[in-house]
């Protein structure tokens, strides 16, 4: 049978082999967002997910159920639930160390939501982490560190780079017939308190260009695959040095 690299489908007979062999973790997470009206809600964490799947399988690594706490975040938007930076550093610290204690010499935490916030709020958790631990943690947004010249895009929001990656990873949740290019931003709630004072932008969503010819599974298919080759090296890289 092959090998299983989902931690939750695990016995602990293949956990305890699975770590033997290859103690490396993967927690991919995400956020609940107002992705414009023709992708769901959860894109971020599942395009994360179905990235970080995969990754699993070529890295032969452990991969931990879906974690969907992060910070802002277009909070005003609709179908947008975000958390504060305390907290989320919070349970990201209390995650590496329960990876710890399970045997991880390297997790992999892996941002589908980006934006300067939430990549500065894992990036903290790991250094701090990692300043009092011999665990190594790559801390990052999937794209980081993926040579993006040979593509049409490169990450985005709701735009091609994530459109092509959903309609790869999750074709039925994709709605083309929904997308519009004069797109009002639906500002349904009041802002929360963040750390940084950060308030969703005003007026029109804007997309780069009408890309509804130029999105594709193929293309998302190929965007993966680069992540996905991307992030095997920087973990075979992080591996020689345990
Ligand atoms: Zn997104």
């Amino acid at each position: 049978m092959a090998r299983k690299h989902k931690m939750e489908e695990m016995t602990p007979a293949e956990f305890t082999v699975a770590v033997a062999e290859k103690p490396v973790f993967i927690l991919a997470t995400g956020i609940l967002e107002w992705h414009a009206d023709h992708l769901p809600l959860g894109t971020d964490a599942l395009k994360m997910r179905g990235i970080a799947e995969r990754l699993a399988q070529e890295a032969d690594a452990i991969l931990l159920p879906q974690n969907w706490f992060g910070v802002v975040g277009y909070d005003e938007m609709l179908g947008t639930i975000t958390f504060s930076k305390d907290l989320v550093k919070h349970i990201l610290g209390e995650y590496f160390e329960n990876l710890e204690k399970l045997g991880a010499k390297l997790i992999v935490l892996l941002t589908g939501h980006y934006g300067p916030y939430q990549v500065e709020t894992i990036k903290e958790a790991a250094a701090e982490y990692m300043a009092h631990s011999k665990v190594r943690i790559i801390a990052q947004p999937e794209y980081e560190g993926v040579d993006f010249s040979g593509f049409p895009c490169e990450a985005d929001h709701a735009d091609k780079y994530e459109t092509s990656l959903m309609m790869a990873l999750y074709p039925d949740l994709v709605q083309m017939d929904r997308w519009k290019n004069e797109l009002e931003i639906p500002y349904e709630y009041e802002p929360r308190e963040n750390a940084w004072g950060y308030r969703s932008p005003r007026g029109k969503w804007e997309f780069s260009e009408d890309f509804r010819e130029q999105a594709s599974p193929e293309l998302g298919e190929r965007l993966a695959k680069a992540i996905v080759e991307h992030l095997k090296a920087r973990i075979d890289e992080e591996l020689a040095q345990v």
